[in-house]
């Protein structure tokens, strides 16, 4: 579905679109050039799915383009991924050697296209050694949590990053002490996607019913890649006490992401673990499942998103849009966005999520109030215009702040 800058109004109000509006003016001409590690699959490509419309429309010229990286390139950068989040992984001076390879190659066909190149996350952020030779203004756009990192990838990692111009954080807890300027900008969902847009009630049904579920019984849903830090086993062993109480039904939906290779062998942990029970409901949905995905989460009774790790979780975010009560791993982005038993519950434990959800599902009025409580606060600081203010305002100041220097190094008259 194609929408415009003017759709955001019913949704945000006008005066939010406005004020893009009149930002843009200032930064008009400017080109961005966005780079990641996949097209399609998590929460980055998510984002720029949307956002780089919402730019163009702004009349800023804006690209994406993703790197290429084969298996062993993806799998080093995982664990990467793993040890920046604090995991204990096996680093060893080859995977080094695969990163600066793969890099290499993308070297060989990379051209700045943008006046401001935008490289999120670890996976492409040593291409800013194309800044030396073709310049432009670079930012680390930094999705997950790197405060706790383990030191040897962290170590690593530092010297390209301290080459960018600015750097940019969801939330300051995330972030590392860096010679460069750091922007906090928060994520974003996009009101109007096909993942997030108001869907009618038959459309619902049709898909609970696609998948067996049965509407006169409670469900209670985790999207997520399966992915260990995501903790679908403590999902399905809270569901298991859960059902002591209530009978209940569960459904864990995910996809891969390309550049998510443990994927396969975490989703056979769960299949495992699941037991054949008929009312845990394990659906691996393919890429571009917007509908199905805005379909199950307005199905569910409760949203589960337990994650044990988490960089800022928009499964969440999504799930407190539709006015679903939320029951979150108090980790990472998940804590700006349910603020405990009032747009949500933040959980410790399995058995924290089974009592939260136990509490919910006996009282409906408060999954009525904390659904209500987590929409309204979505809307006031986690949709795409927000973020693209954010951007805006980020040129802006990269901007000004040349201008500073320049001031202050130029020769007085
Ligand atoms: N998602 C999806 N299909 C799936 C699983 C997840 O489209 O099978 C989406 C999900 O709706 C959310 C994003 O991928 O928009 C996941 O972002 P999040 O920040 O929750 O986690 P990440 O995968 O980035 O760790």
């Amino acid at each position: 579905m194609n929408t415009t800058l003017n759709d955001y109004r019913e949704v945000v109000g006008p005066q939010v679109v406005d004020e893009l509006l009149l930002l843009a003016d200032r930064v008009r001409h400017r080109r961005i050039q966005h780079v990641n590690s996949t097209a399609v699959g998590g929460g980055v490509a998510e984002i720029l799915t949307r956002m780089v419309p919402l730019f163009r429309e702004l009349g800023l010229e804006t690209t994406w383009d993703v790197i290429k990286g084969n298996q062993a390139f993806f799998e080093v950068t995982k664990s990467f991924h793993n040890a920046l989040h604090g995991s204990k992984e096996t680093i060893t001076e080859k995977m080094f050697e695969v990163y600066r390879e793969t890099t290499n190659t993308n070297l060989c066909d990379f051209s700045r296209t943008g006046d401001f190149v935008v490289v999120h996350d670890p996976q492409p952020a040593a291409l800013i050694s194309h800044k030396k030779e073709t310049g432009g203004h670079w930012i680390w756009r930094c999705h997950i949590d790197v405060s706790s990192p383990q030191p040897a990838v962290w170590n690593f990692l530092k010297p390209y990053i301290e080459q960018y111009d600015g750097s940019a954080f969801s939330m300051p807890e995330f972030s590392q002490r860096l010679s460069i300027p750091q922007f906090m900008v928060p994520p974003s969902i996009d009101p109007l996607s096909d993942k997030n847009r108001e869907l009618p009630n038959a459309d619902v049904t049709k898909v609970l019913e696609k998948y067996g579920l049965d509407q006169e019984r409670p469900i209670l849903t985790q999207i997520s890649r399966f992915d260990r830090l995501k903790d679908p086993l403590g999902v399905i062993y809270a569901y298991r006490l859960i059902k002591r109480r209530y009978d209940c039904q569960l459904i864990l939906a995910g996809g891969g992401a390309s550049d998510d290779p443990e994927g396969e062998q975490v989703l056979q942990e769960v299949r495992e673990a699941a037991q054949n029970d008929p009312d845990i409901h394990i659906l691996l949905l393919p890429p571009f499942s917007d509908l199905e995905i805005n379909a199950l989460v307005r199905g569910s009774t409760i949203v589960i998103q337990k994650s044990i790790k988490e960089g800022f979780g928009l499964t969440v975010t999504e799930a407190l849009w539709k006015g679903r009560p939320v029951i979150g791993g108090a980790v990472g982005g998940i804590k700006l966005q349910i603020l405990n038993g009032v747009t949500g519950f933040l959980v410790h434990s399995p058995e924290g999520a089974a009592n939260r959800a136990i509490e919910l599902l006996g009282d409906e009025q408060l999954r009525d109030s904390i659904g209500a409580n987590g929409r309204q606060h979505v809307k006031d600081n986690f949709l795409t215009t927000r973020n693209v203010r954010d951007y805006l305002l980020m040129i802006l100041a990269m901007e000004h702040r040349d201008k500073d220097i320049s001031l202050l190094t130029s020769p007085r008259r």
